[in-house]
């Protein structure tokens, strides 16, 4: 049955061994971000055989389901208020910028008789999630007023939205921070998370231009499952760019013209395609489509085949200078970010384990 995505569990799994020796030979610990495959829990497995020191996941759903592993469970989106009784219970450190959510899971811990552990965000500039800077003092301060909750520890993310790349500069004064908590207030900070897979690309730079001493720990998805660094996209030696794969099923191969005949209006997706006359083509249809993929990130093994379109369950490719294929065969693609998020997400894809 296609579409699959497909899981080579012995090439993930080195991956993150590659990833996690490279750390700790560095001092730092690795958060094995698992919300790309929904924290499948087979997938979750070869990071644990890999050597992650934590899963983290932006779902506490997902967090639940990986309570059989004894990793601790970071959560990674900032909690919603309404969601504080399931992070107190099934999340052990969460990462945290707003003080009124804070307060509601100091609450919730009072109740469950636990202490919760947060990682305070800081804003060092990309403008996702974090405190402001020049908010720190009062946010601490208002912070350890909250008997059931312990500061593990801080942490910035970059790169996601405003594509800031972490360098020693911004990532010290993270660092600065974390010493300002230690000497100013007294907490032991056992964490400083110096972001995602754009930082791993500072563990090769020459001393003074790469990671600051003090930073302990990273979190890792797309460097774990595709092999690339992501502030510059490198990729990773000793590492698979093809751990993840997806698989479809040809449905249709016909020679046909390569322009529609008749008016052109809107496509599905409410754009007017454009076409190039390149005569006769043999196409071939694949029976997945953009409910299951983020089509553009899909780059076919053969690069003799070219993706030509796709429609809600329908993908449309030109296969002319591939011969040999025929209906009933199936074509595999080498995946990017977005298709292995959406490949993971679709309850259509069946995800197959070798
Ligand atoms: C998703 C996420 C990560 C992992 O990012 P990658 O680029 O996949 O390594 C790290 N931190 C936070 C807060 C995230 O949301």
């Amino acid at each position: 049955m296609y579409p699959q995505l497909l899981i080579n569990a012995e090439k993930l799994t080195q991956n993150v061994r590659v990833l996690t020796d490279k750390c700790h030979a560095k001092g730092l610990t690795v958060m094995g971000v698992s919300k790309v495959f929904c924290a499948d829990s087979k997938i979750s497995a070869c990071y644990a055989n890999g050597g992650v020191d934590f899963f983290a996941d932006s779902r506490i759903v997902n967090l639940a389901n990986l309570a059989s592993f004894p990793q601790p469970k970071v959560l990674l989106r900032l909690p919603s208020i309404s969601e504080a009784q399931n992070v107190v219970r099934y999340v052990d450190i969460s990462l945290n910028s707003e003080i009124a959510t804070i307060t509601a899971l100091n609450q919730e811990a009072a109740i469950q008789g636990k202490t919760h552990k947060i990682i305070l965000m800081i804003d060092l500039g990309d403008l996702r999630e974090g405190i402001w800077p020049t908010d720190f003092d009062a946010t601490v301060t208002a912070i350890l007023a909250l008997k059931n909750i312990e500061i593990y520890g801080v942490g910035v993310n970059l790169t996601c939205y405003g594509g800031v790349v972490p360098k020693n500069e911004n990532l010290s004064q993270l660092v600065t921070f974390a010493k300002r908590l230690q000497d100013q207030y007294g907490v032991v900070v056992s964490m400083v998370s110096g972001g995602n897979s754009s930082s791993l690309y500072l563990l090769d730079q020459p001393e003074g231009q790469g990671l600051p001493e003090g930073i302990n720990n990273l979190r890792l998805g797309e460097a774990l499952v595709l092999g690339r660094e992501t502030a510059y996209g490198d990729v990773i030696e000793g590492t698979f760019q093809d751990a993840f794969q997806l698989v479809a099923e040809i449905i249709e191969l016909k020679e046909k013209p390569s322009i529609p005949i008749g008016e052109i209006g809107m496509d599905a997706f409410g754009n007017k395609p454009t076409f190039e006359d390149k005569g006769l083509r043999k196409r071939a249809i694949l029976s997945v489509g953009r409910q299951d993929v983020n089509v553009s990130n899909l780059i076919p093994v053969d690069s003799r085949i070219e993706i030509i379109g796709a429609s809600s369950d329908h993908l449309i490719m030109d296969v002319t200078d591939a011969p040999g294929l025929e209906v009933g065969d199936t074509v595999t693609f080498n995946l990017e970010y977005g298709a292995l998020l959406s490949l993971a997400t679709s309850p259509y894809v069946r995800r197959v384990m070798i």
